[in-house]
């Protein structure tokens, strides 16, 4: 399989090298040259499979370029132990016809560690093979740096750079971060907001001699790696979905909390591949770009000024890089045009793509939705009083908008993002009492804290990490 860029300006590639890219060298994103669609015989032969053996299958459709049995070894690892659940991904039922799927069993309480704890695997393995490394910069105001250095915690050949705003993160998410001790992670905290953290790492990246001295790279969420991991779960809901009619092609609905279009995009692909799936409704908080984009077909991106602050904080976005890879494929995989509609977008702010709108919903079988405050503190007492499950303000954000969409025909599953626990003063906003935590959890919030501390200062950025990059 080889992987090419939506804007058409790259050569084609081994999954093993776009695994440590980003952005595409001419601004777009890397696609697999074409989808493969599944024989549904061969998804139902990976009905008796464990997660990681699902993963393997899943994963091996797209990494090509390495043995069966190294990429065996690479799923087992990130999907073990560090995972609660022996399920890795278990479901709950929440009401009539309705799941959840729990995607936050790992390390960091939140569905990243699905691609993250894959790529902490996967990308020593192929620097290792090459001899090289990789020093992580990035910037996080919550879950997505948080789960980075767990992934890559003392794996060889790889060091990351985190940094994040001063004052701005919960006592629970400094916690989660800078409570690790390994060498090769550097909790750096900026006296500045997230946008200084993002500008500092920009600057760096802008400069390619200190970038290629330092062998500087992300792991962020247009990482084709980490959607092709995503698409894993969704083959695992369906067949748990049909576990007692083995040989069915019954469909599933899946509702996905989202914000930059990574974990919805991936269950595009899973359903492009052949999977059953009827609906994949998105849904959003206060910051609808995307509801606006599926009921409309106008996508209007918004500034940074006019996103606002909401209690599911990850969904918080003013525009959704993934998106571009919709586009793309609702454009019939023209790069030509696909060029032409974002410099449109770059021009005027706005892209009209309202005549594609029927495609949208009955090729893609994409709908969406948008939750407030309100519902989502309705969705947490609900759930806690109906089924007793305590679910996360992400999640809520999703039950609400499955809501709309639900049908006693249909299976309905929500992806769990994170842990309640994670968000404490939301589900006490909502029910009155804080979720429990556990001993490990408690245990974790008295740890000692390892930071760095610098100034909103790219200079001492550039030293520190010339000093501890590794090489
Ligand atoms: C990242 C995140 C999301 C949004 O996922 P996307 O892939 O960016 O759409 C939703 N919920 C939680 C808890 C997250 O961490």
């Amino acid at each position: 399989m080889q992987y090419i860029s939506t804007r058409g300006g790259m050569d084609p590639a081994s999954f093993s090298d776009i695994l440590l890219e980003g952005l595409a060298p001419d601004g777009g994103l890397v696609m697999p040259t074409h989808i493969p669609r599944l024989e549904q015989a061969t998804i139902e032969s990976w009905r008796e499979l464990s997660y990681p053996a699902l993963a393997r299958e899943v994963i091996g459709v797209y990494w090509t370029d390495i043995p069966a049995e190294d990429l065996d070894r690479i799923v087992t690892a990130a999907y073990g132990d560090q995972f609660v659940s022996d399920d890795v991904v278990p479901r709950t039922q929440i009401g009539d016809h309705t799941w959840l799927l729990d995607l936050s069993q790992g390390p960091t309480l939140a569905f990243k560690d699905m691609a993250m704890q894959f790529l902490g695997e996967a990308i020593p393995y192929v620097l290792t093979q090459r001899g090289e490394t990789l020093n992580i910069l990035g910037a996080t105001s919550g879950d997505t740096g948080s789960a980075a250095e767990h992934a890559f915690a003392s794996k060889p050949n790889v060091a990351v750079f985190m940094l994040s705003p001063k004052g701005r993160m919960s006592a629970f998410q400094r916690a989660q971060m800078y409570s690790l001790t390994d060498e090769n992670v550097h909790n750096i905290v900026v006296d500045g907001v997230f946008d200084d953290c993002q500008h500092m790492v920009k600057e760096l990246n802008g400069d390619l001699t200190f970038k290629r001295a330092n062998t500087l790279g992300t792991v962020n969420s247009i990482n084709l790696g980490r959607l092709v991991a995503q698409c894993v779960y969704y083959f695992w809901a369906w067949l748990r979905a049909t576990d007692e009619h083995p040989g069915s092609t019954s469909p599933i609905d899946v509702t996905v909390p989202s914000g930059n279009f990574g974990n919805i995009f991936s269950g595009q692909l899973a359903r492009l591949m052949g999977l059953p799936i009827r609906r994949l409704v998105l849904a959003t908080n206060e910051n609808n770009v995307l509801d606006e984009f599926f009921r409309t077909g106008v996508y209007t991106p918004r500034s940074a000024q006019d996103t606002v602050a909401t209690s599911s904080p990850s969904m918080d976005i003013s525009k959704a890089s993934n998106l571009e890879r919709l586009i793309y494929l609702v454009l019939g995989s023209d790069p030509i045009k696909l060029s032409g509609a974002f410099s449109a977008l770059d021009a005027a702010g706005t892209l009209d793509l309202s005549r594609y709108q029927s495609r949208l919903a009955e090729q893609f079988g994409m709908v969406s939705g948008a939750s407030t405050h309100a519902d989502r503190l309705t969705a947490i007492r609900q759930t806690w009083e109906n089924a007793q499950v305590l679910i996360d303000p992400h999640t809520a954000d999703g039950v609400t908008v499955a809501q709309a969409y639900r049908d006693d025909a249909v299976p309905m599953f929500v992806l769990e993002t994170a842990k309640p626990e994670k968000f404490s003063d939301t589900v006490v906003e909502a029910i009155g009492r804080a979720p429990e935590l556990s001993e490990e959890l408690q245990d974790m919030l008295g740890r000692e804290q390892h930071i760095v501390e610098l100034r909103d200062n790219v200079e001492q950025l550039r030293d520190y990490i010339a000093e501890h990059a590794v090489r």
